[in-house]
């Protein structure tokens, strides 16, 4: 053990040469892997609210489970997001998205991990990107986010049974309908063995429909995975009024 006043001293050199700064503008905080004051209040956390299955805001009813996921169970068993998609968190999986920041993936990591309900034969596979995106960007967002809640959680992740075979235009501006003929057969578990009667939860950066993650969960669970679950980092709460 150092004494006291030398521990101070290493502490603020410490302190000096790596600040830690809030992930969203930059500003020094007091803690890692966090927002300021200013950015917080600009966050809207979801949280483990909402149905328990789809996760969507319950208003004005004492239902656990929305009026949608109870006509027709959803076949992602769970749907979570830590955050509401805005300004903010968009910014943030922007700059995952193209500047491969491991700190934004922990910093995401943080607010997605107590969202998981692990049990045992539980795995965490990110949403993957088809190979040809692979090669452009160099790495897929979903699967750093992943690996970030691996350690924390320490349970394990799998980047690679759970593939994107065939290479889907960008959604943007399709209506639900399309996007789910866009992406529908786009996605293939390569090996069954690593699914089979399993818990698999995807992990993804922005949940817009959910037409991308039900095409994923959809060839999940024709491989045999006993039971898929959604996390993600940022959701449009109301997909109507999608962000341009
Ligand atoms: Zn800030
Ligand atoms: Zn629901």
């Amino acid at each position: 053990m150092l004494p006291g006043i030398l521990r101070t001293w290493a502490n603020i050199a410490l302190d000096f040469a790596l600040p830690p700064r809030c992930a969203a503008c930059g500003t020094i905080v007091g803690d890692v892997h966090s927002f300021c004051a200013d950015c917080w209040t600009q966050i809207e956390f979801l949280g483990d609210s909402g149905c328990a299955g789809c996760g969507m805001p319950l208003e004005a009813t004492d239902s656990a489970t929305c009026a949608a996921c109870l006509a027709r169970p959803p076949r992602i068993a769970r749907t979570r997001a830590a955050v509401a998609y805005g300004e903010l968190s968009r910014g943030l999986a922007i700059r995952l998205k193209y500047g491969r920041k491991v700190a934004i993936a922990r910093t995401m990591a943080r607010y997605m991990a107590p969202l998981v309900q692990a049990g045992e034969a539980a795995v965490l596979m990110p949403v993957p990107l088809h190979r040809t995106r692979l090669w452009g960007r160099g790495f897929n967002q979903s699967a750093l986010v992943a690996r970030e809640l691996s350690r924390r959680l320490q349970l394990p992740d799998d980047p690679l049974s759970l593939r994107r075979i065939r290479r889907t235009a960008p959604l943007k501006g399709m209506s639900p309908a399309q996007r789910r003929k866009a992406v529908s057969g786009a996605f293939k578990v390569a090996d069954k063995a690593a699914v089979e009667g399993k818990i698999v939860i995807l992990i993804d950066d922005v949940l817009t429909t959910g037409s991308t993650a039900a095409a994923c969960a959809r060839a999940l669970r024709k491989a045999g995975a006993g039971r898929v679950e959604l996390i993600s980092w940022a959701r449009v709460v109301r997909p109507s009024r999608l962000m341009r």
